[in-house]
């Protein structure tokens, strides 16, 4: 049996929330669940008796999350794409390297790869200057693979028109940052208990699903119950959207534990 713990360590878009300057009612919120760092799951994943312990993305608040979740050890970061919001932190893996003794896995993309090396060009240097962060590039594509024995169904999805990886283990799917999912890779996402979708606002965006575009795949796709992340202050206040959903359908929000078991 698969067992999936998943802890939302950020749920807001890009800027975070509350934005910098910004004085909307979201931003002004004194509702903690409005209060929402960069997209970042934590994945305790157990299957038999082996364990792994995996984030996905590590955006500017990696430090913060990894204090607030109280992380000693992880077996590997899965990144789903370059953007800054995703991979702004991996400076701060020098923590773990020093704990561990060993570089941190960053499963990613080869073009994602590449921009690491662009953005942490001190960490890919012959001669590193000393306490530089250490990575170990693990390359991944379409294909699914293992950590630990674990299976993990990587998923495309389109973010406009760079290519996006999310991720499937066991009965629970975590796809950050799309506006379109070809029918082809749906199939992957058929059967869940849990699916996570990012969600910007209400209207249409080129680069994220918009509220109706979420509400539309959870009717095609069917999963037990979907949360929202990657949530913007376009949309309301954390009660006041809750309250507005289906049945089955949650905003997250930071902190939030979700877990599934895969018989
Ligand atoms: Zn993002
Ligand atoms: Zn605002
Ligand atoms: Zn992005």
């Amino acid at each position: 049996m698969i067992a999936v713990r998943l802890t939302f360590l950020g749920t807001g878009t890009s800027q975070g929330i509350p934005v910098i300057a910004c004085n909307c009612a979201v931003c002004r919120s004194v509702d903690a669940r409005d209060k929402r760092l960069r997209a970042s799951v934590l994945l305790d994943v157990t299957h038999d008796a082996r364990h792994v312990r995996l984030l996905i993305d590590a955006g500017p608040d990696f430090r913060q999350q990894m204090l607030c979740a109280q992380v000693t050890h992880l077996d590997g970061i899965l990144l789903t794409h370059e953007h800054k919001d995703h991979t702004g932190g991996l400076d701060d893996v020098r923590a773990l390297n020093y704990t561990s003794g060993r570089p941190v896995d960053i499963y990613a993309e080869t073009r994602v790869h590449d921009a690491l090396k662009r953005e942490y060009a001190y960490a890919f240097e012959e001669n590193k200057y000393p306490g530089v962060p250490e990575f170990n590039l693990c390359t991944i594509d379409q294909t699914p693979f293992s950590i630990h024995r674990i299976g993990i169904t990587p998923v495309r999805v389109w973010h406009h028109t760079l290519p996006v990886l999310g991720f499937r283990i066991g009965n629970l799917a975590y796809i950050t940052d799309a506006s379109r999912i070809d029918d082809d890779e749906k199939k992957k996402l058929r059967g869940l208990a849990v699916l996570v979708l990012n969600v910007i606002r209400r209207t249409p965006h080129l680069s994220h699903f918009s509220l109706p575009e979420a509400l539309a795949l959870f009717n095609e796709l069917k999963p037990q119950r979907l949360y929202l992340s990657h949530l913007s202050h376009q949309l309301e206040p954390h009660a006041q959207l809750a309250a507005s959903l289906p049945p089955n359908v949650f905003p997250a929000s930071d902190g939030l534990c979700v877990e599934c078991n895969e018989a």
